[in-house]
């Protein structure tokens, strides 16, 4: 087995891969609601995708997330997770999770566990029917709700994700919390983060986490405990409910020093970190030979190139510290 190593010696073994940038729901903090997505005819074949995760699994990924825009709105998006999650059979790949919104876990739960993914990330950011139509302009909560206790029944393993939103949902956490522990899932508390043009101003949405941290101890005994998923965050055991809280904190604290994964959008750029410019075109070296040299080749000088870290700042009147949306990479 080869291994990716960046120049900072970090392994890179986490690949998560945005299989569209289109999406059901319009998140404020997300995208604007006018978006402009990519032409289909720019977008790699699903075929294509899966060439180009298996060429990282033979390089050392061990773990890949189908993310988005919303992964499960792709067409024929189950196929590839079919054939990736063959990968996991002959013991290739560790584990294929995906991060979605919920909205088409009804219809893709069972397949989804019987195509081997164990685990889901579901964003989920209010319990209030209309917040969540605020904050998600286009999306319904029964609905969502609906897929997540389909996920459930269908025996996956479910993490809620929730962004912090100054005034939106700030005083609904720990209802939140409860709701989630008392189901049984995690529950990830996220920064909003300042990736690309939104309708509204970031500095209105930010709500550090170090804050919610310290409201949320006046209410339950939080212990920090070791438990890691791959990802940034960090998580607390919540005495009261027994359940794990975890904190994702890209501005109040740099976590890129354990940075393990790269991302690879819908177009085959490679981006070498969330919140840096930096990236590889892979689609022109895996279109110009059948065979996978060349694309293993730009692979290997891309890591090279790996960023320390990312700088992001959120002000008033600050542009987003990288222009393209989070739908773009995949969260
Ligand atoms: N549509 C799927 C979903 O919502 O789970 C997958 C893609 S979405 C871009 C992945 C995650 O990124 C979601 O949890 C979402 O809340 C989060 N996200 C989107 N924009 C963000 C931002 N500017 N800052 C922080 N998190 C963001
Ligand atoms: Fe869509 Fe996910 Fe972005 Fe919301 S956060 S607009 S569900 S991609």
């Amino acid at each position: 087995m080869t291994s990716m190593i960046d120049p900072f010696g970090r392994t890179v073994e986490y690949l998560r891969v945005s299989v569209t940038d289109r999406c059901d729901f319009r998140c404020v903090y997300c995208m604007a609601e006018d978006m402009t997505f990519l032409p289909k005819r720019e977008l790699l074949t699903l075929e294509e995708l899966e060439r180009l995760c298996t060429v990282f699994v033979s390089k050392g990924v061990r773990k890949l997330r189908l993310t988005g825009g919303e992964p499960l709105v792709r067409r024929g998006v189950m196929e590839l997770v079919r054939n990736l999650g063959k990968l996991i059979e002959t013991n290739q790949l560790e584990e294929l999770t995906l991060t979605t919104n919920g909205s088409q876990l009804a219809r893709y739960a069972d397949e989804l566990v019987a195509a081997g993914v164990r685990r889901i990330n579901v964003s989920l950011d209010t319990l209030d029917e209309d917040k969540f139509a605020k904050i998600t302009r286009w999306g319904r909560l029964p609905q969502v709700l609906g897929g997540i206790e389909a996920a459930r029944k269908a025996g996956l393993e479910i993490k809620i994700n929730t962004v912090a939103l100054k005034e939106v949902n700030e005083h609904e956490i720990s209802s939140m919390i409860d709701w989630a522990h008392g189901e049984g899932f995690d529950f990830t508390l996220i920064e909003t983060m300042p990736l690309g043009e939104i309708d509204e101003d970031r500095t209105d949405q930010y709500l550090p986490l170090s804050l919610v941290r310290s409201r949320l101890e006046e209410k339950y005994s939080l212990i920090d405990i070791p438990y890691k998923t791959g990802g940034p965050a960090r998580y607390v055991k919540a005495e009261e409910t027994g359940g794990r809280i975890g904190f994702i904190t890209p501005m109040t604290h740099n976590f890129c020093e354990s940075c393990n994964r790269v991302r690879l959008t819908c177009t085959g750029t490679l981006f070498l970190c969330l919140g840096q410019e930096d990236a590889a075109d892979l689609r022109t070296p895996l279109r110009n030979s059948e065979a996978n040299d060349l694309v293993s080749a730009a692979i290997d000088e891309a890591i090279t190139r790996k960023p320390k870290g990312h700088d992001f700042i959120i002000g008033r009147n600050q542009a987003p510290s990288v222009g393209r949306h989070m739908s773009t990479t995949g969260g």
